[in-house]
């Protein structure tokens, strides 16, 4: 089926399979044609490539990645989108959909199952309510994933592409950079959609390392970040004592052997910062 992101299709074809939105599961469908092509390719989908997608919708993105890639499996939760998909990518032979949630899928057993001897990458414009759980999920497991392309909230974005040393830092950026090289690629506005959310969306890239950025024990790692962002506005060292439950003594002689100031705050910190303080502990 032609022309998946024309508001008129859509609304006859989900009409005629009497679906209506959910709001739960974070269905917003794309209507803007020009967002599915630059996504696909700016995501990585071409010959040799295997694309996950998660959340198919109405198809209108898997069909732009099925025309480029080599395979496409796509985890949708909804099971009354799966009539609709199979009418709207009926010609799309190299698509697969799996009816799951996303979160209880074992990915790994996925891709050496679906995948075996592509490049695999990550591509999706992914349902805002479990944009973090989600992404921590792919980065965390160390998938042999090649990138993360994905669309989401514009805050989260800037939260999850935020630089090391600025007031956007936050956990969450602390640990996509561990696992990862965060790019923004295009802003998208809210119009693009159908129903239209009350936010605007980014287009980010996630391209993985092939080893953590920062040499430290990943377990260590993540103590001290989510300590050290455990109370925004205290200082470095009242973070650690309390997220760490040591005395202030024992912490101020942590700092002092990562040579970290006691009075920084954990967004002024760099990436080999909390790796020092990691090690030190
Ligand atoms: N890709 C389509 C598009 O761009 O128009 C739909 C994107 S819509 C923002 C998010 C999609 O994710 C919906 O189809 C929704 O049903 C699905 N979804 C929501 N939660 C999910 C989960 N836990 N696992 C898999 N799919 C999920």
């Amino acid at each position: 089926m032609e022309n998946l992101s024309n508001i008129g299709v859509i609304r006859e074809v989900m009409q005629r399979h009497g679906f209506t939105f959910s709001k739960a599961l974070g269905q917003n469908f794309l209507i803007n044609p020009t967002v599915c092509p630059r996504m696909a390719e700016l995501g990585g989908a071409k010959p040799g490539v295997g694309v996950i997608e998660i959340g198919a919708g109405v198809g209108v993105l898997t069909k732009e990645l099925s025309k480029r890639a080599d395979k496409v499996v796509c985890i949708e939760i909804d099971d009354r989108l799966l009539p609709v998909l199979d009418e709207t990518l009926s010609e799309c032979a190299n698509v697969e959909i799996i009816h799951a949630d996303v979160m209880k899928v074992d990915l790994r057993s996925l891709i050496e199952e679906k995948f075996r001897g592509m490049e695999v990458v990550v591509c999706a414009n992914l349902p805002y309510y479990i944009t973090s759980p989600i992404l921590m999920a792919l980065l965390e497991q160390r998938l042999p994933i090649r990138s993360i392309t994905v669309m989401v909230q514009k805050e989260a974005a800037q939260r999850l592409c935020a630089k090391p040393g600025t007031r956007e830092v936050g956990a969450v950026t602390i640990a996509v950079r561990y696992y990862s090289e965060p790019k923004v690629l295009f802003q998208v506005s809210r119009g693009s959609f159908l129903p239209s959310p009350d936010v605007d969306s980014t287009v980010i890239r996630l391209d993985i390392h092939e080893k953590p950025a920062v040499d430290a024990d990943c377990k260590t790692f993540f103590k001290v970040v989510r300590a050290a962002f455990s109370m925004r506005r205290k200082t470095i060292l009242n973070c650690l004592s309390t997220g760490l439950s040591i005395s202030k003594e024992r912490a101020a002689q942590v700092l002092e052997h990562a040579e970290v100031p006691p009075t920084a705050r954990a967004e002024q910190l760099s990436m080999e910062q909390f790796a020092q303080i990691a090690n030190a502990l």
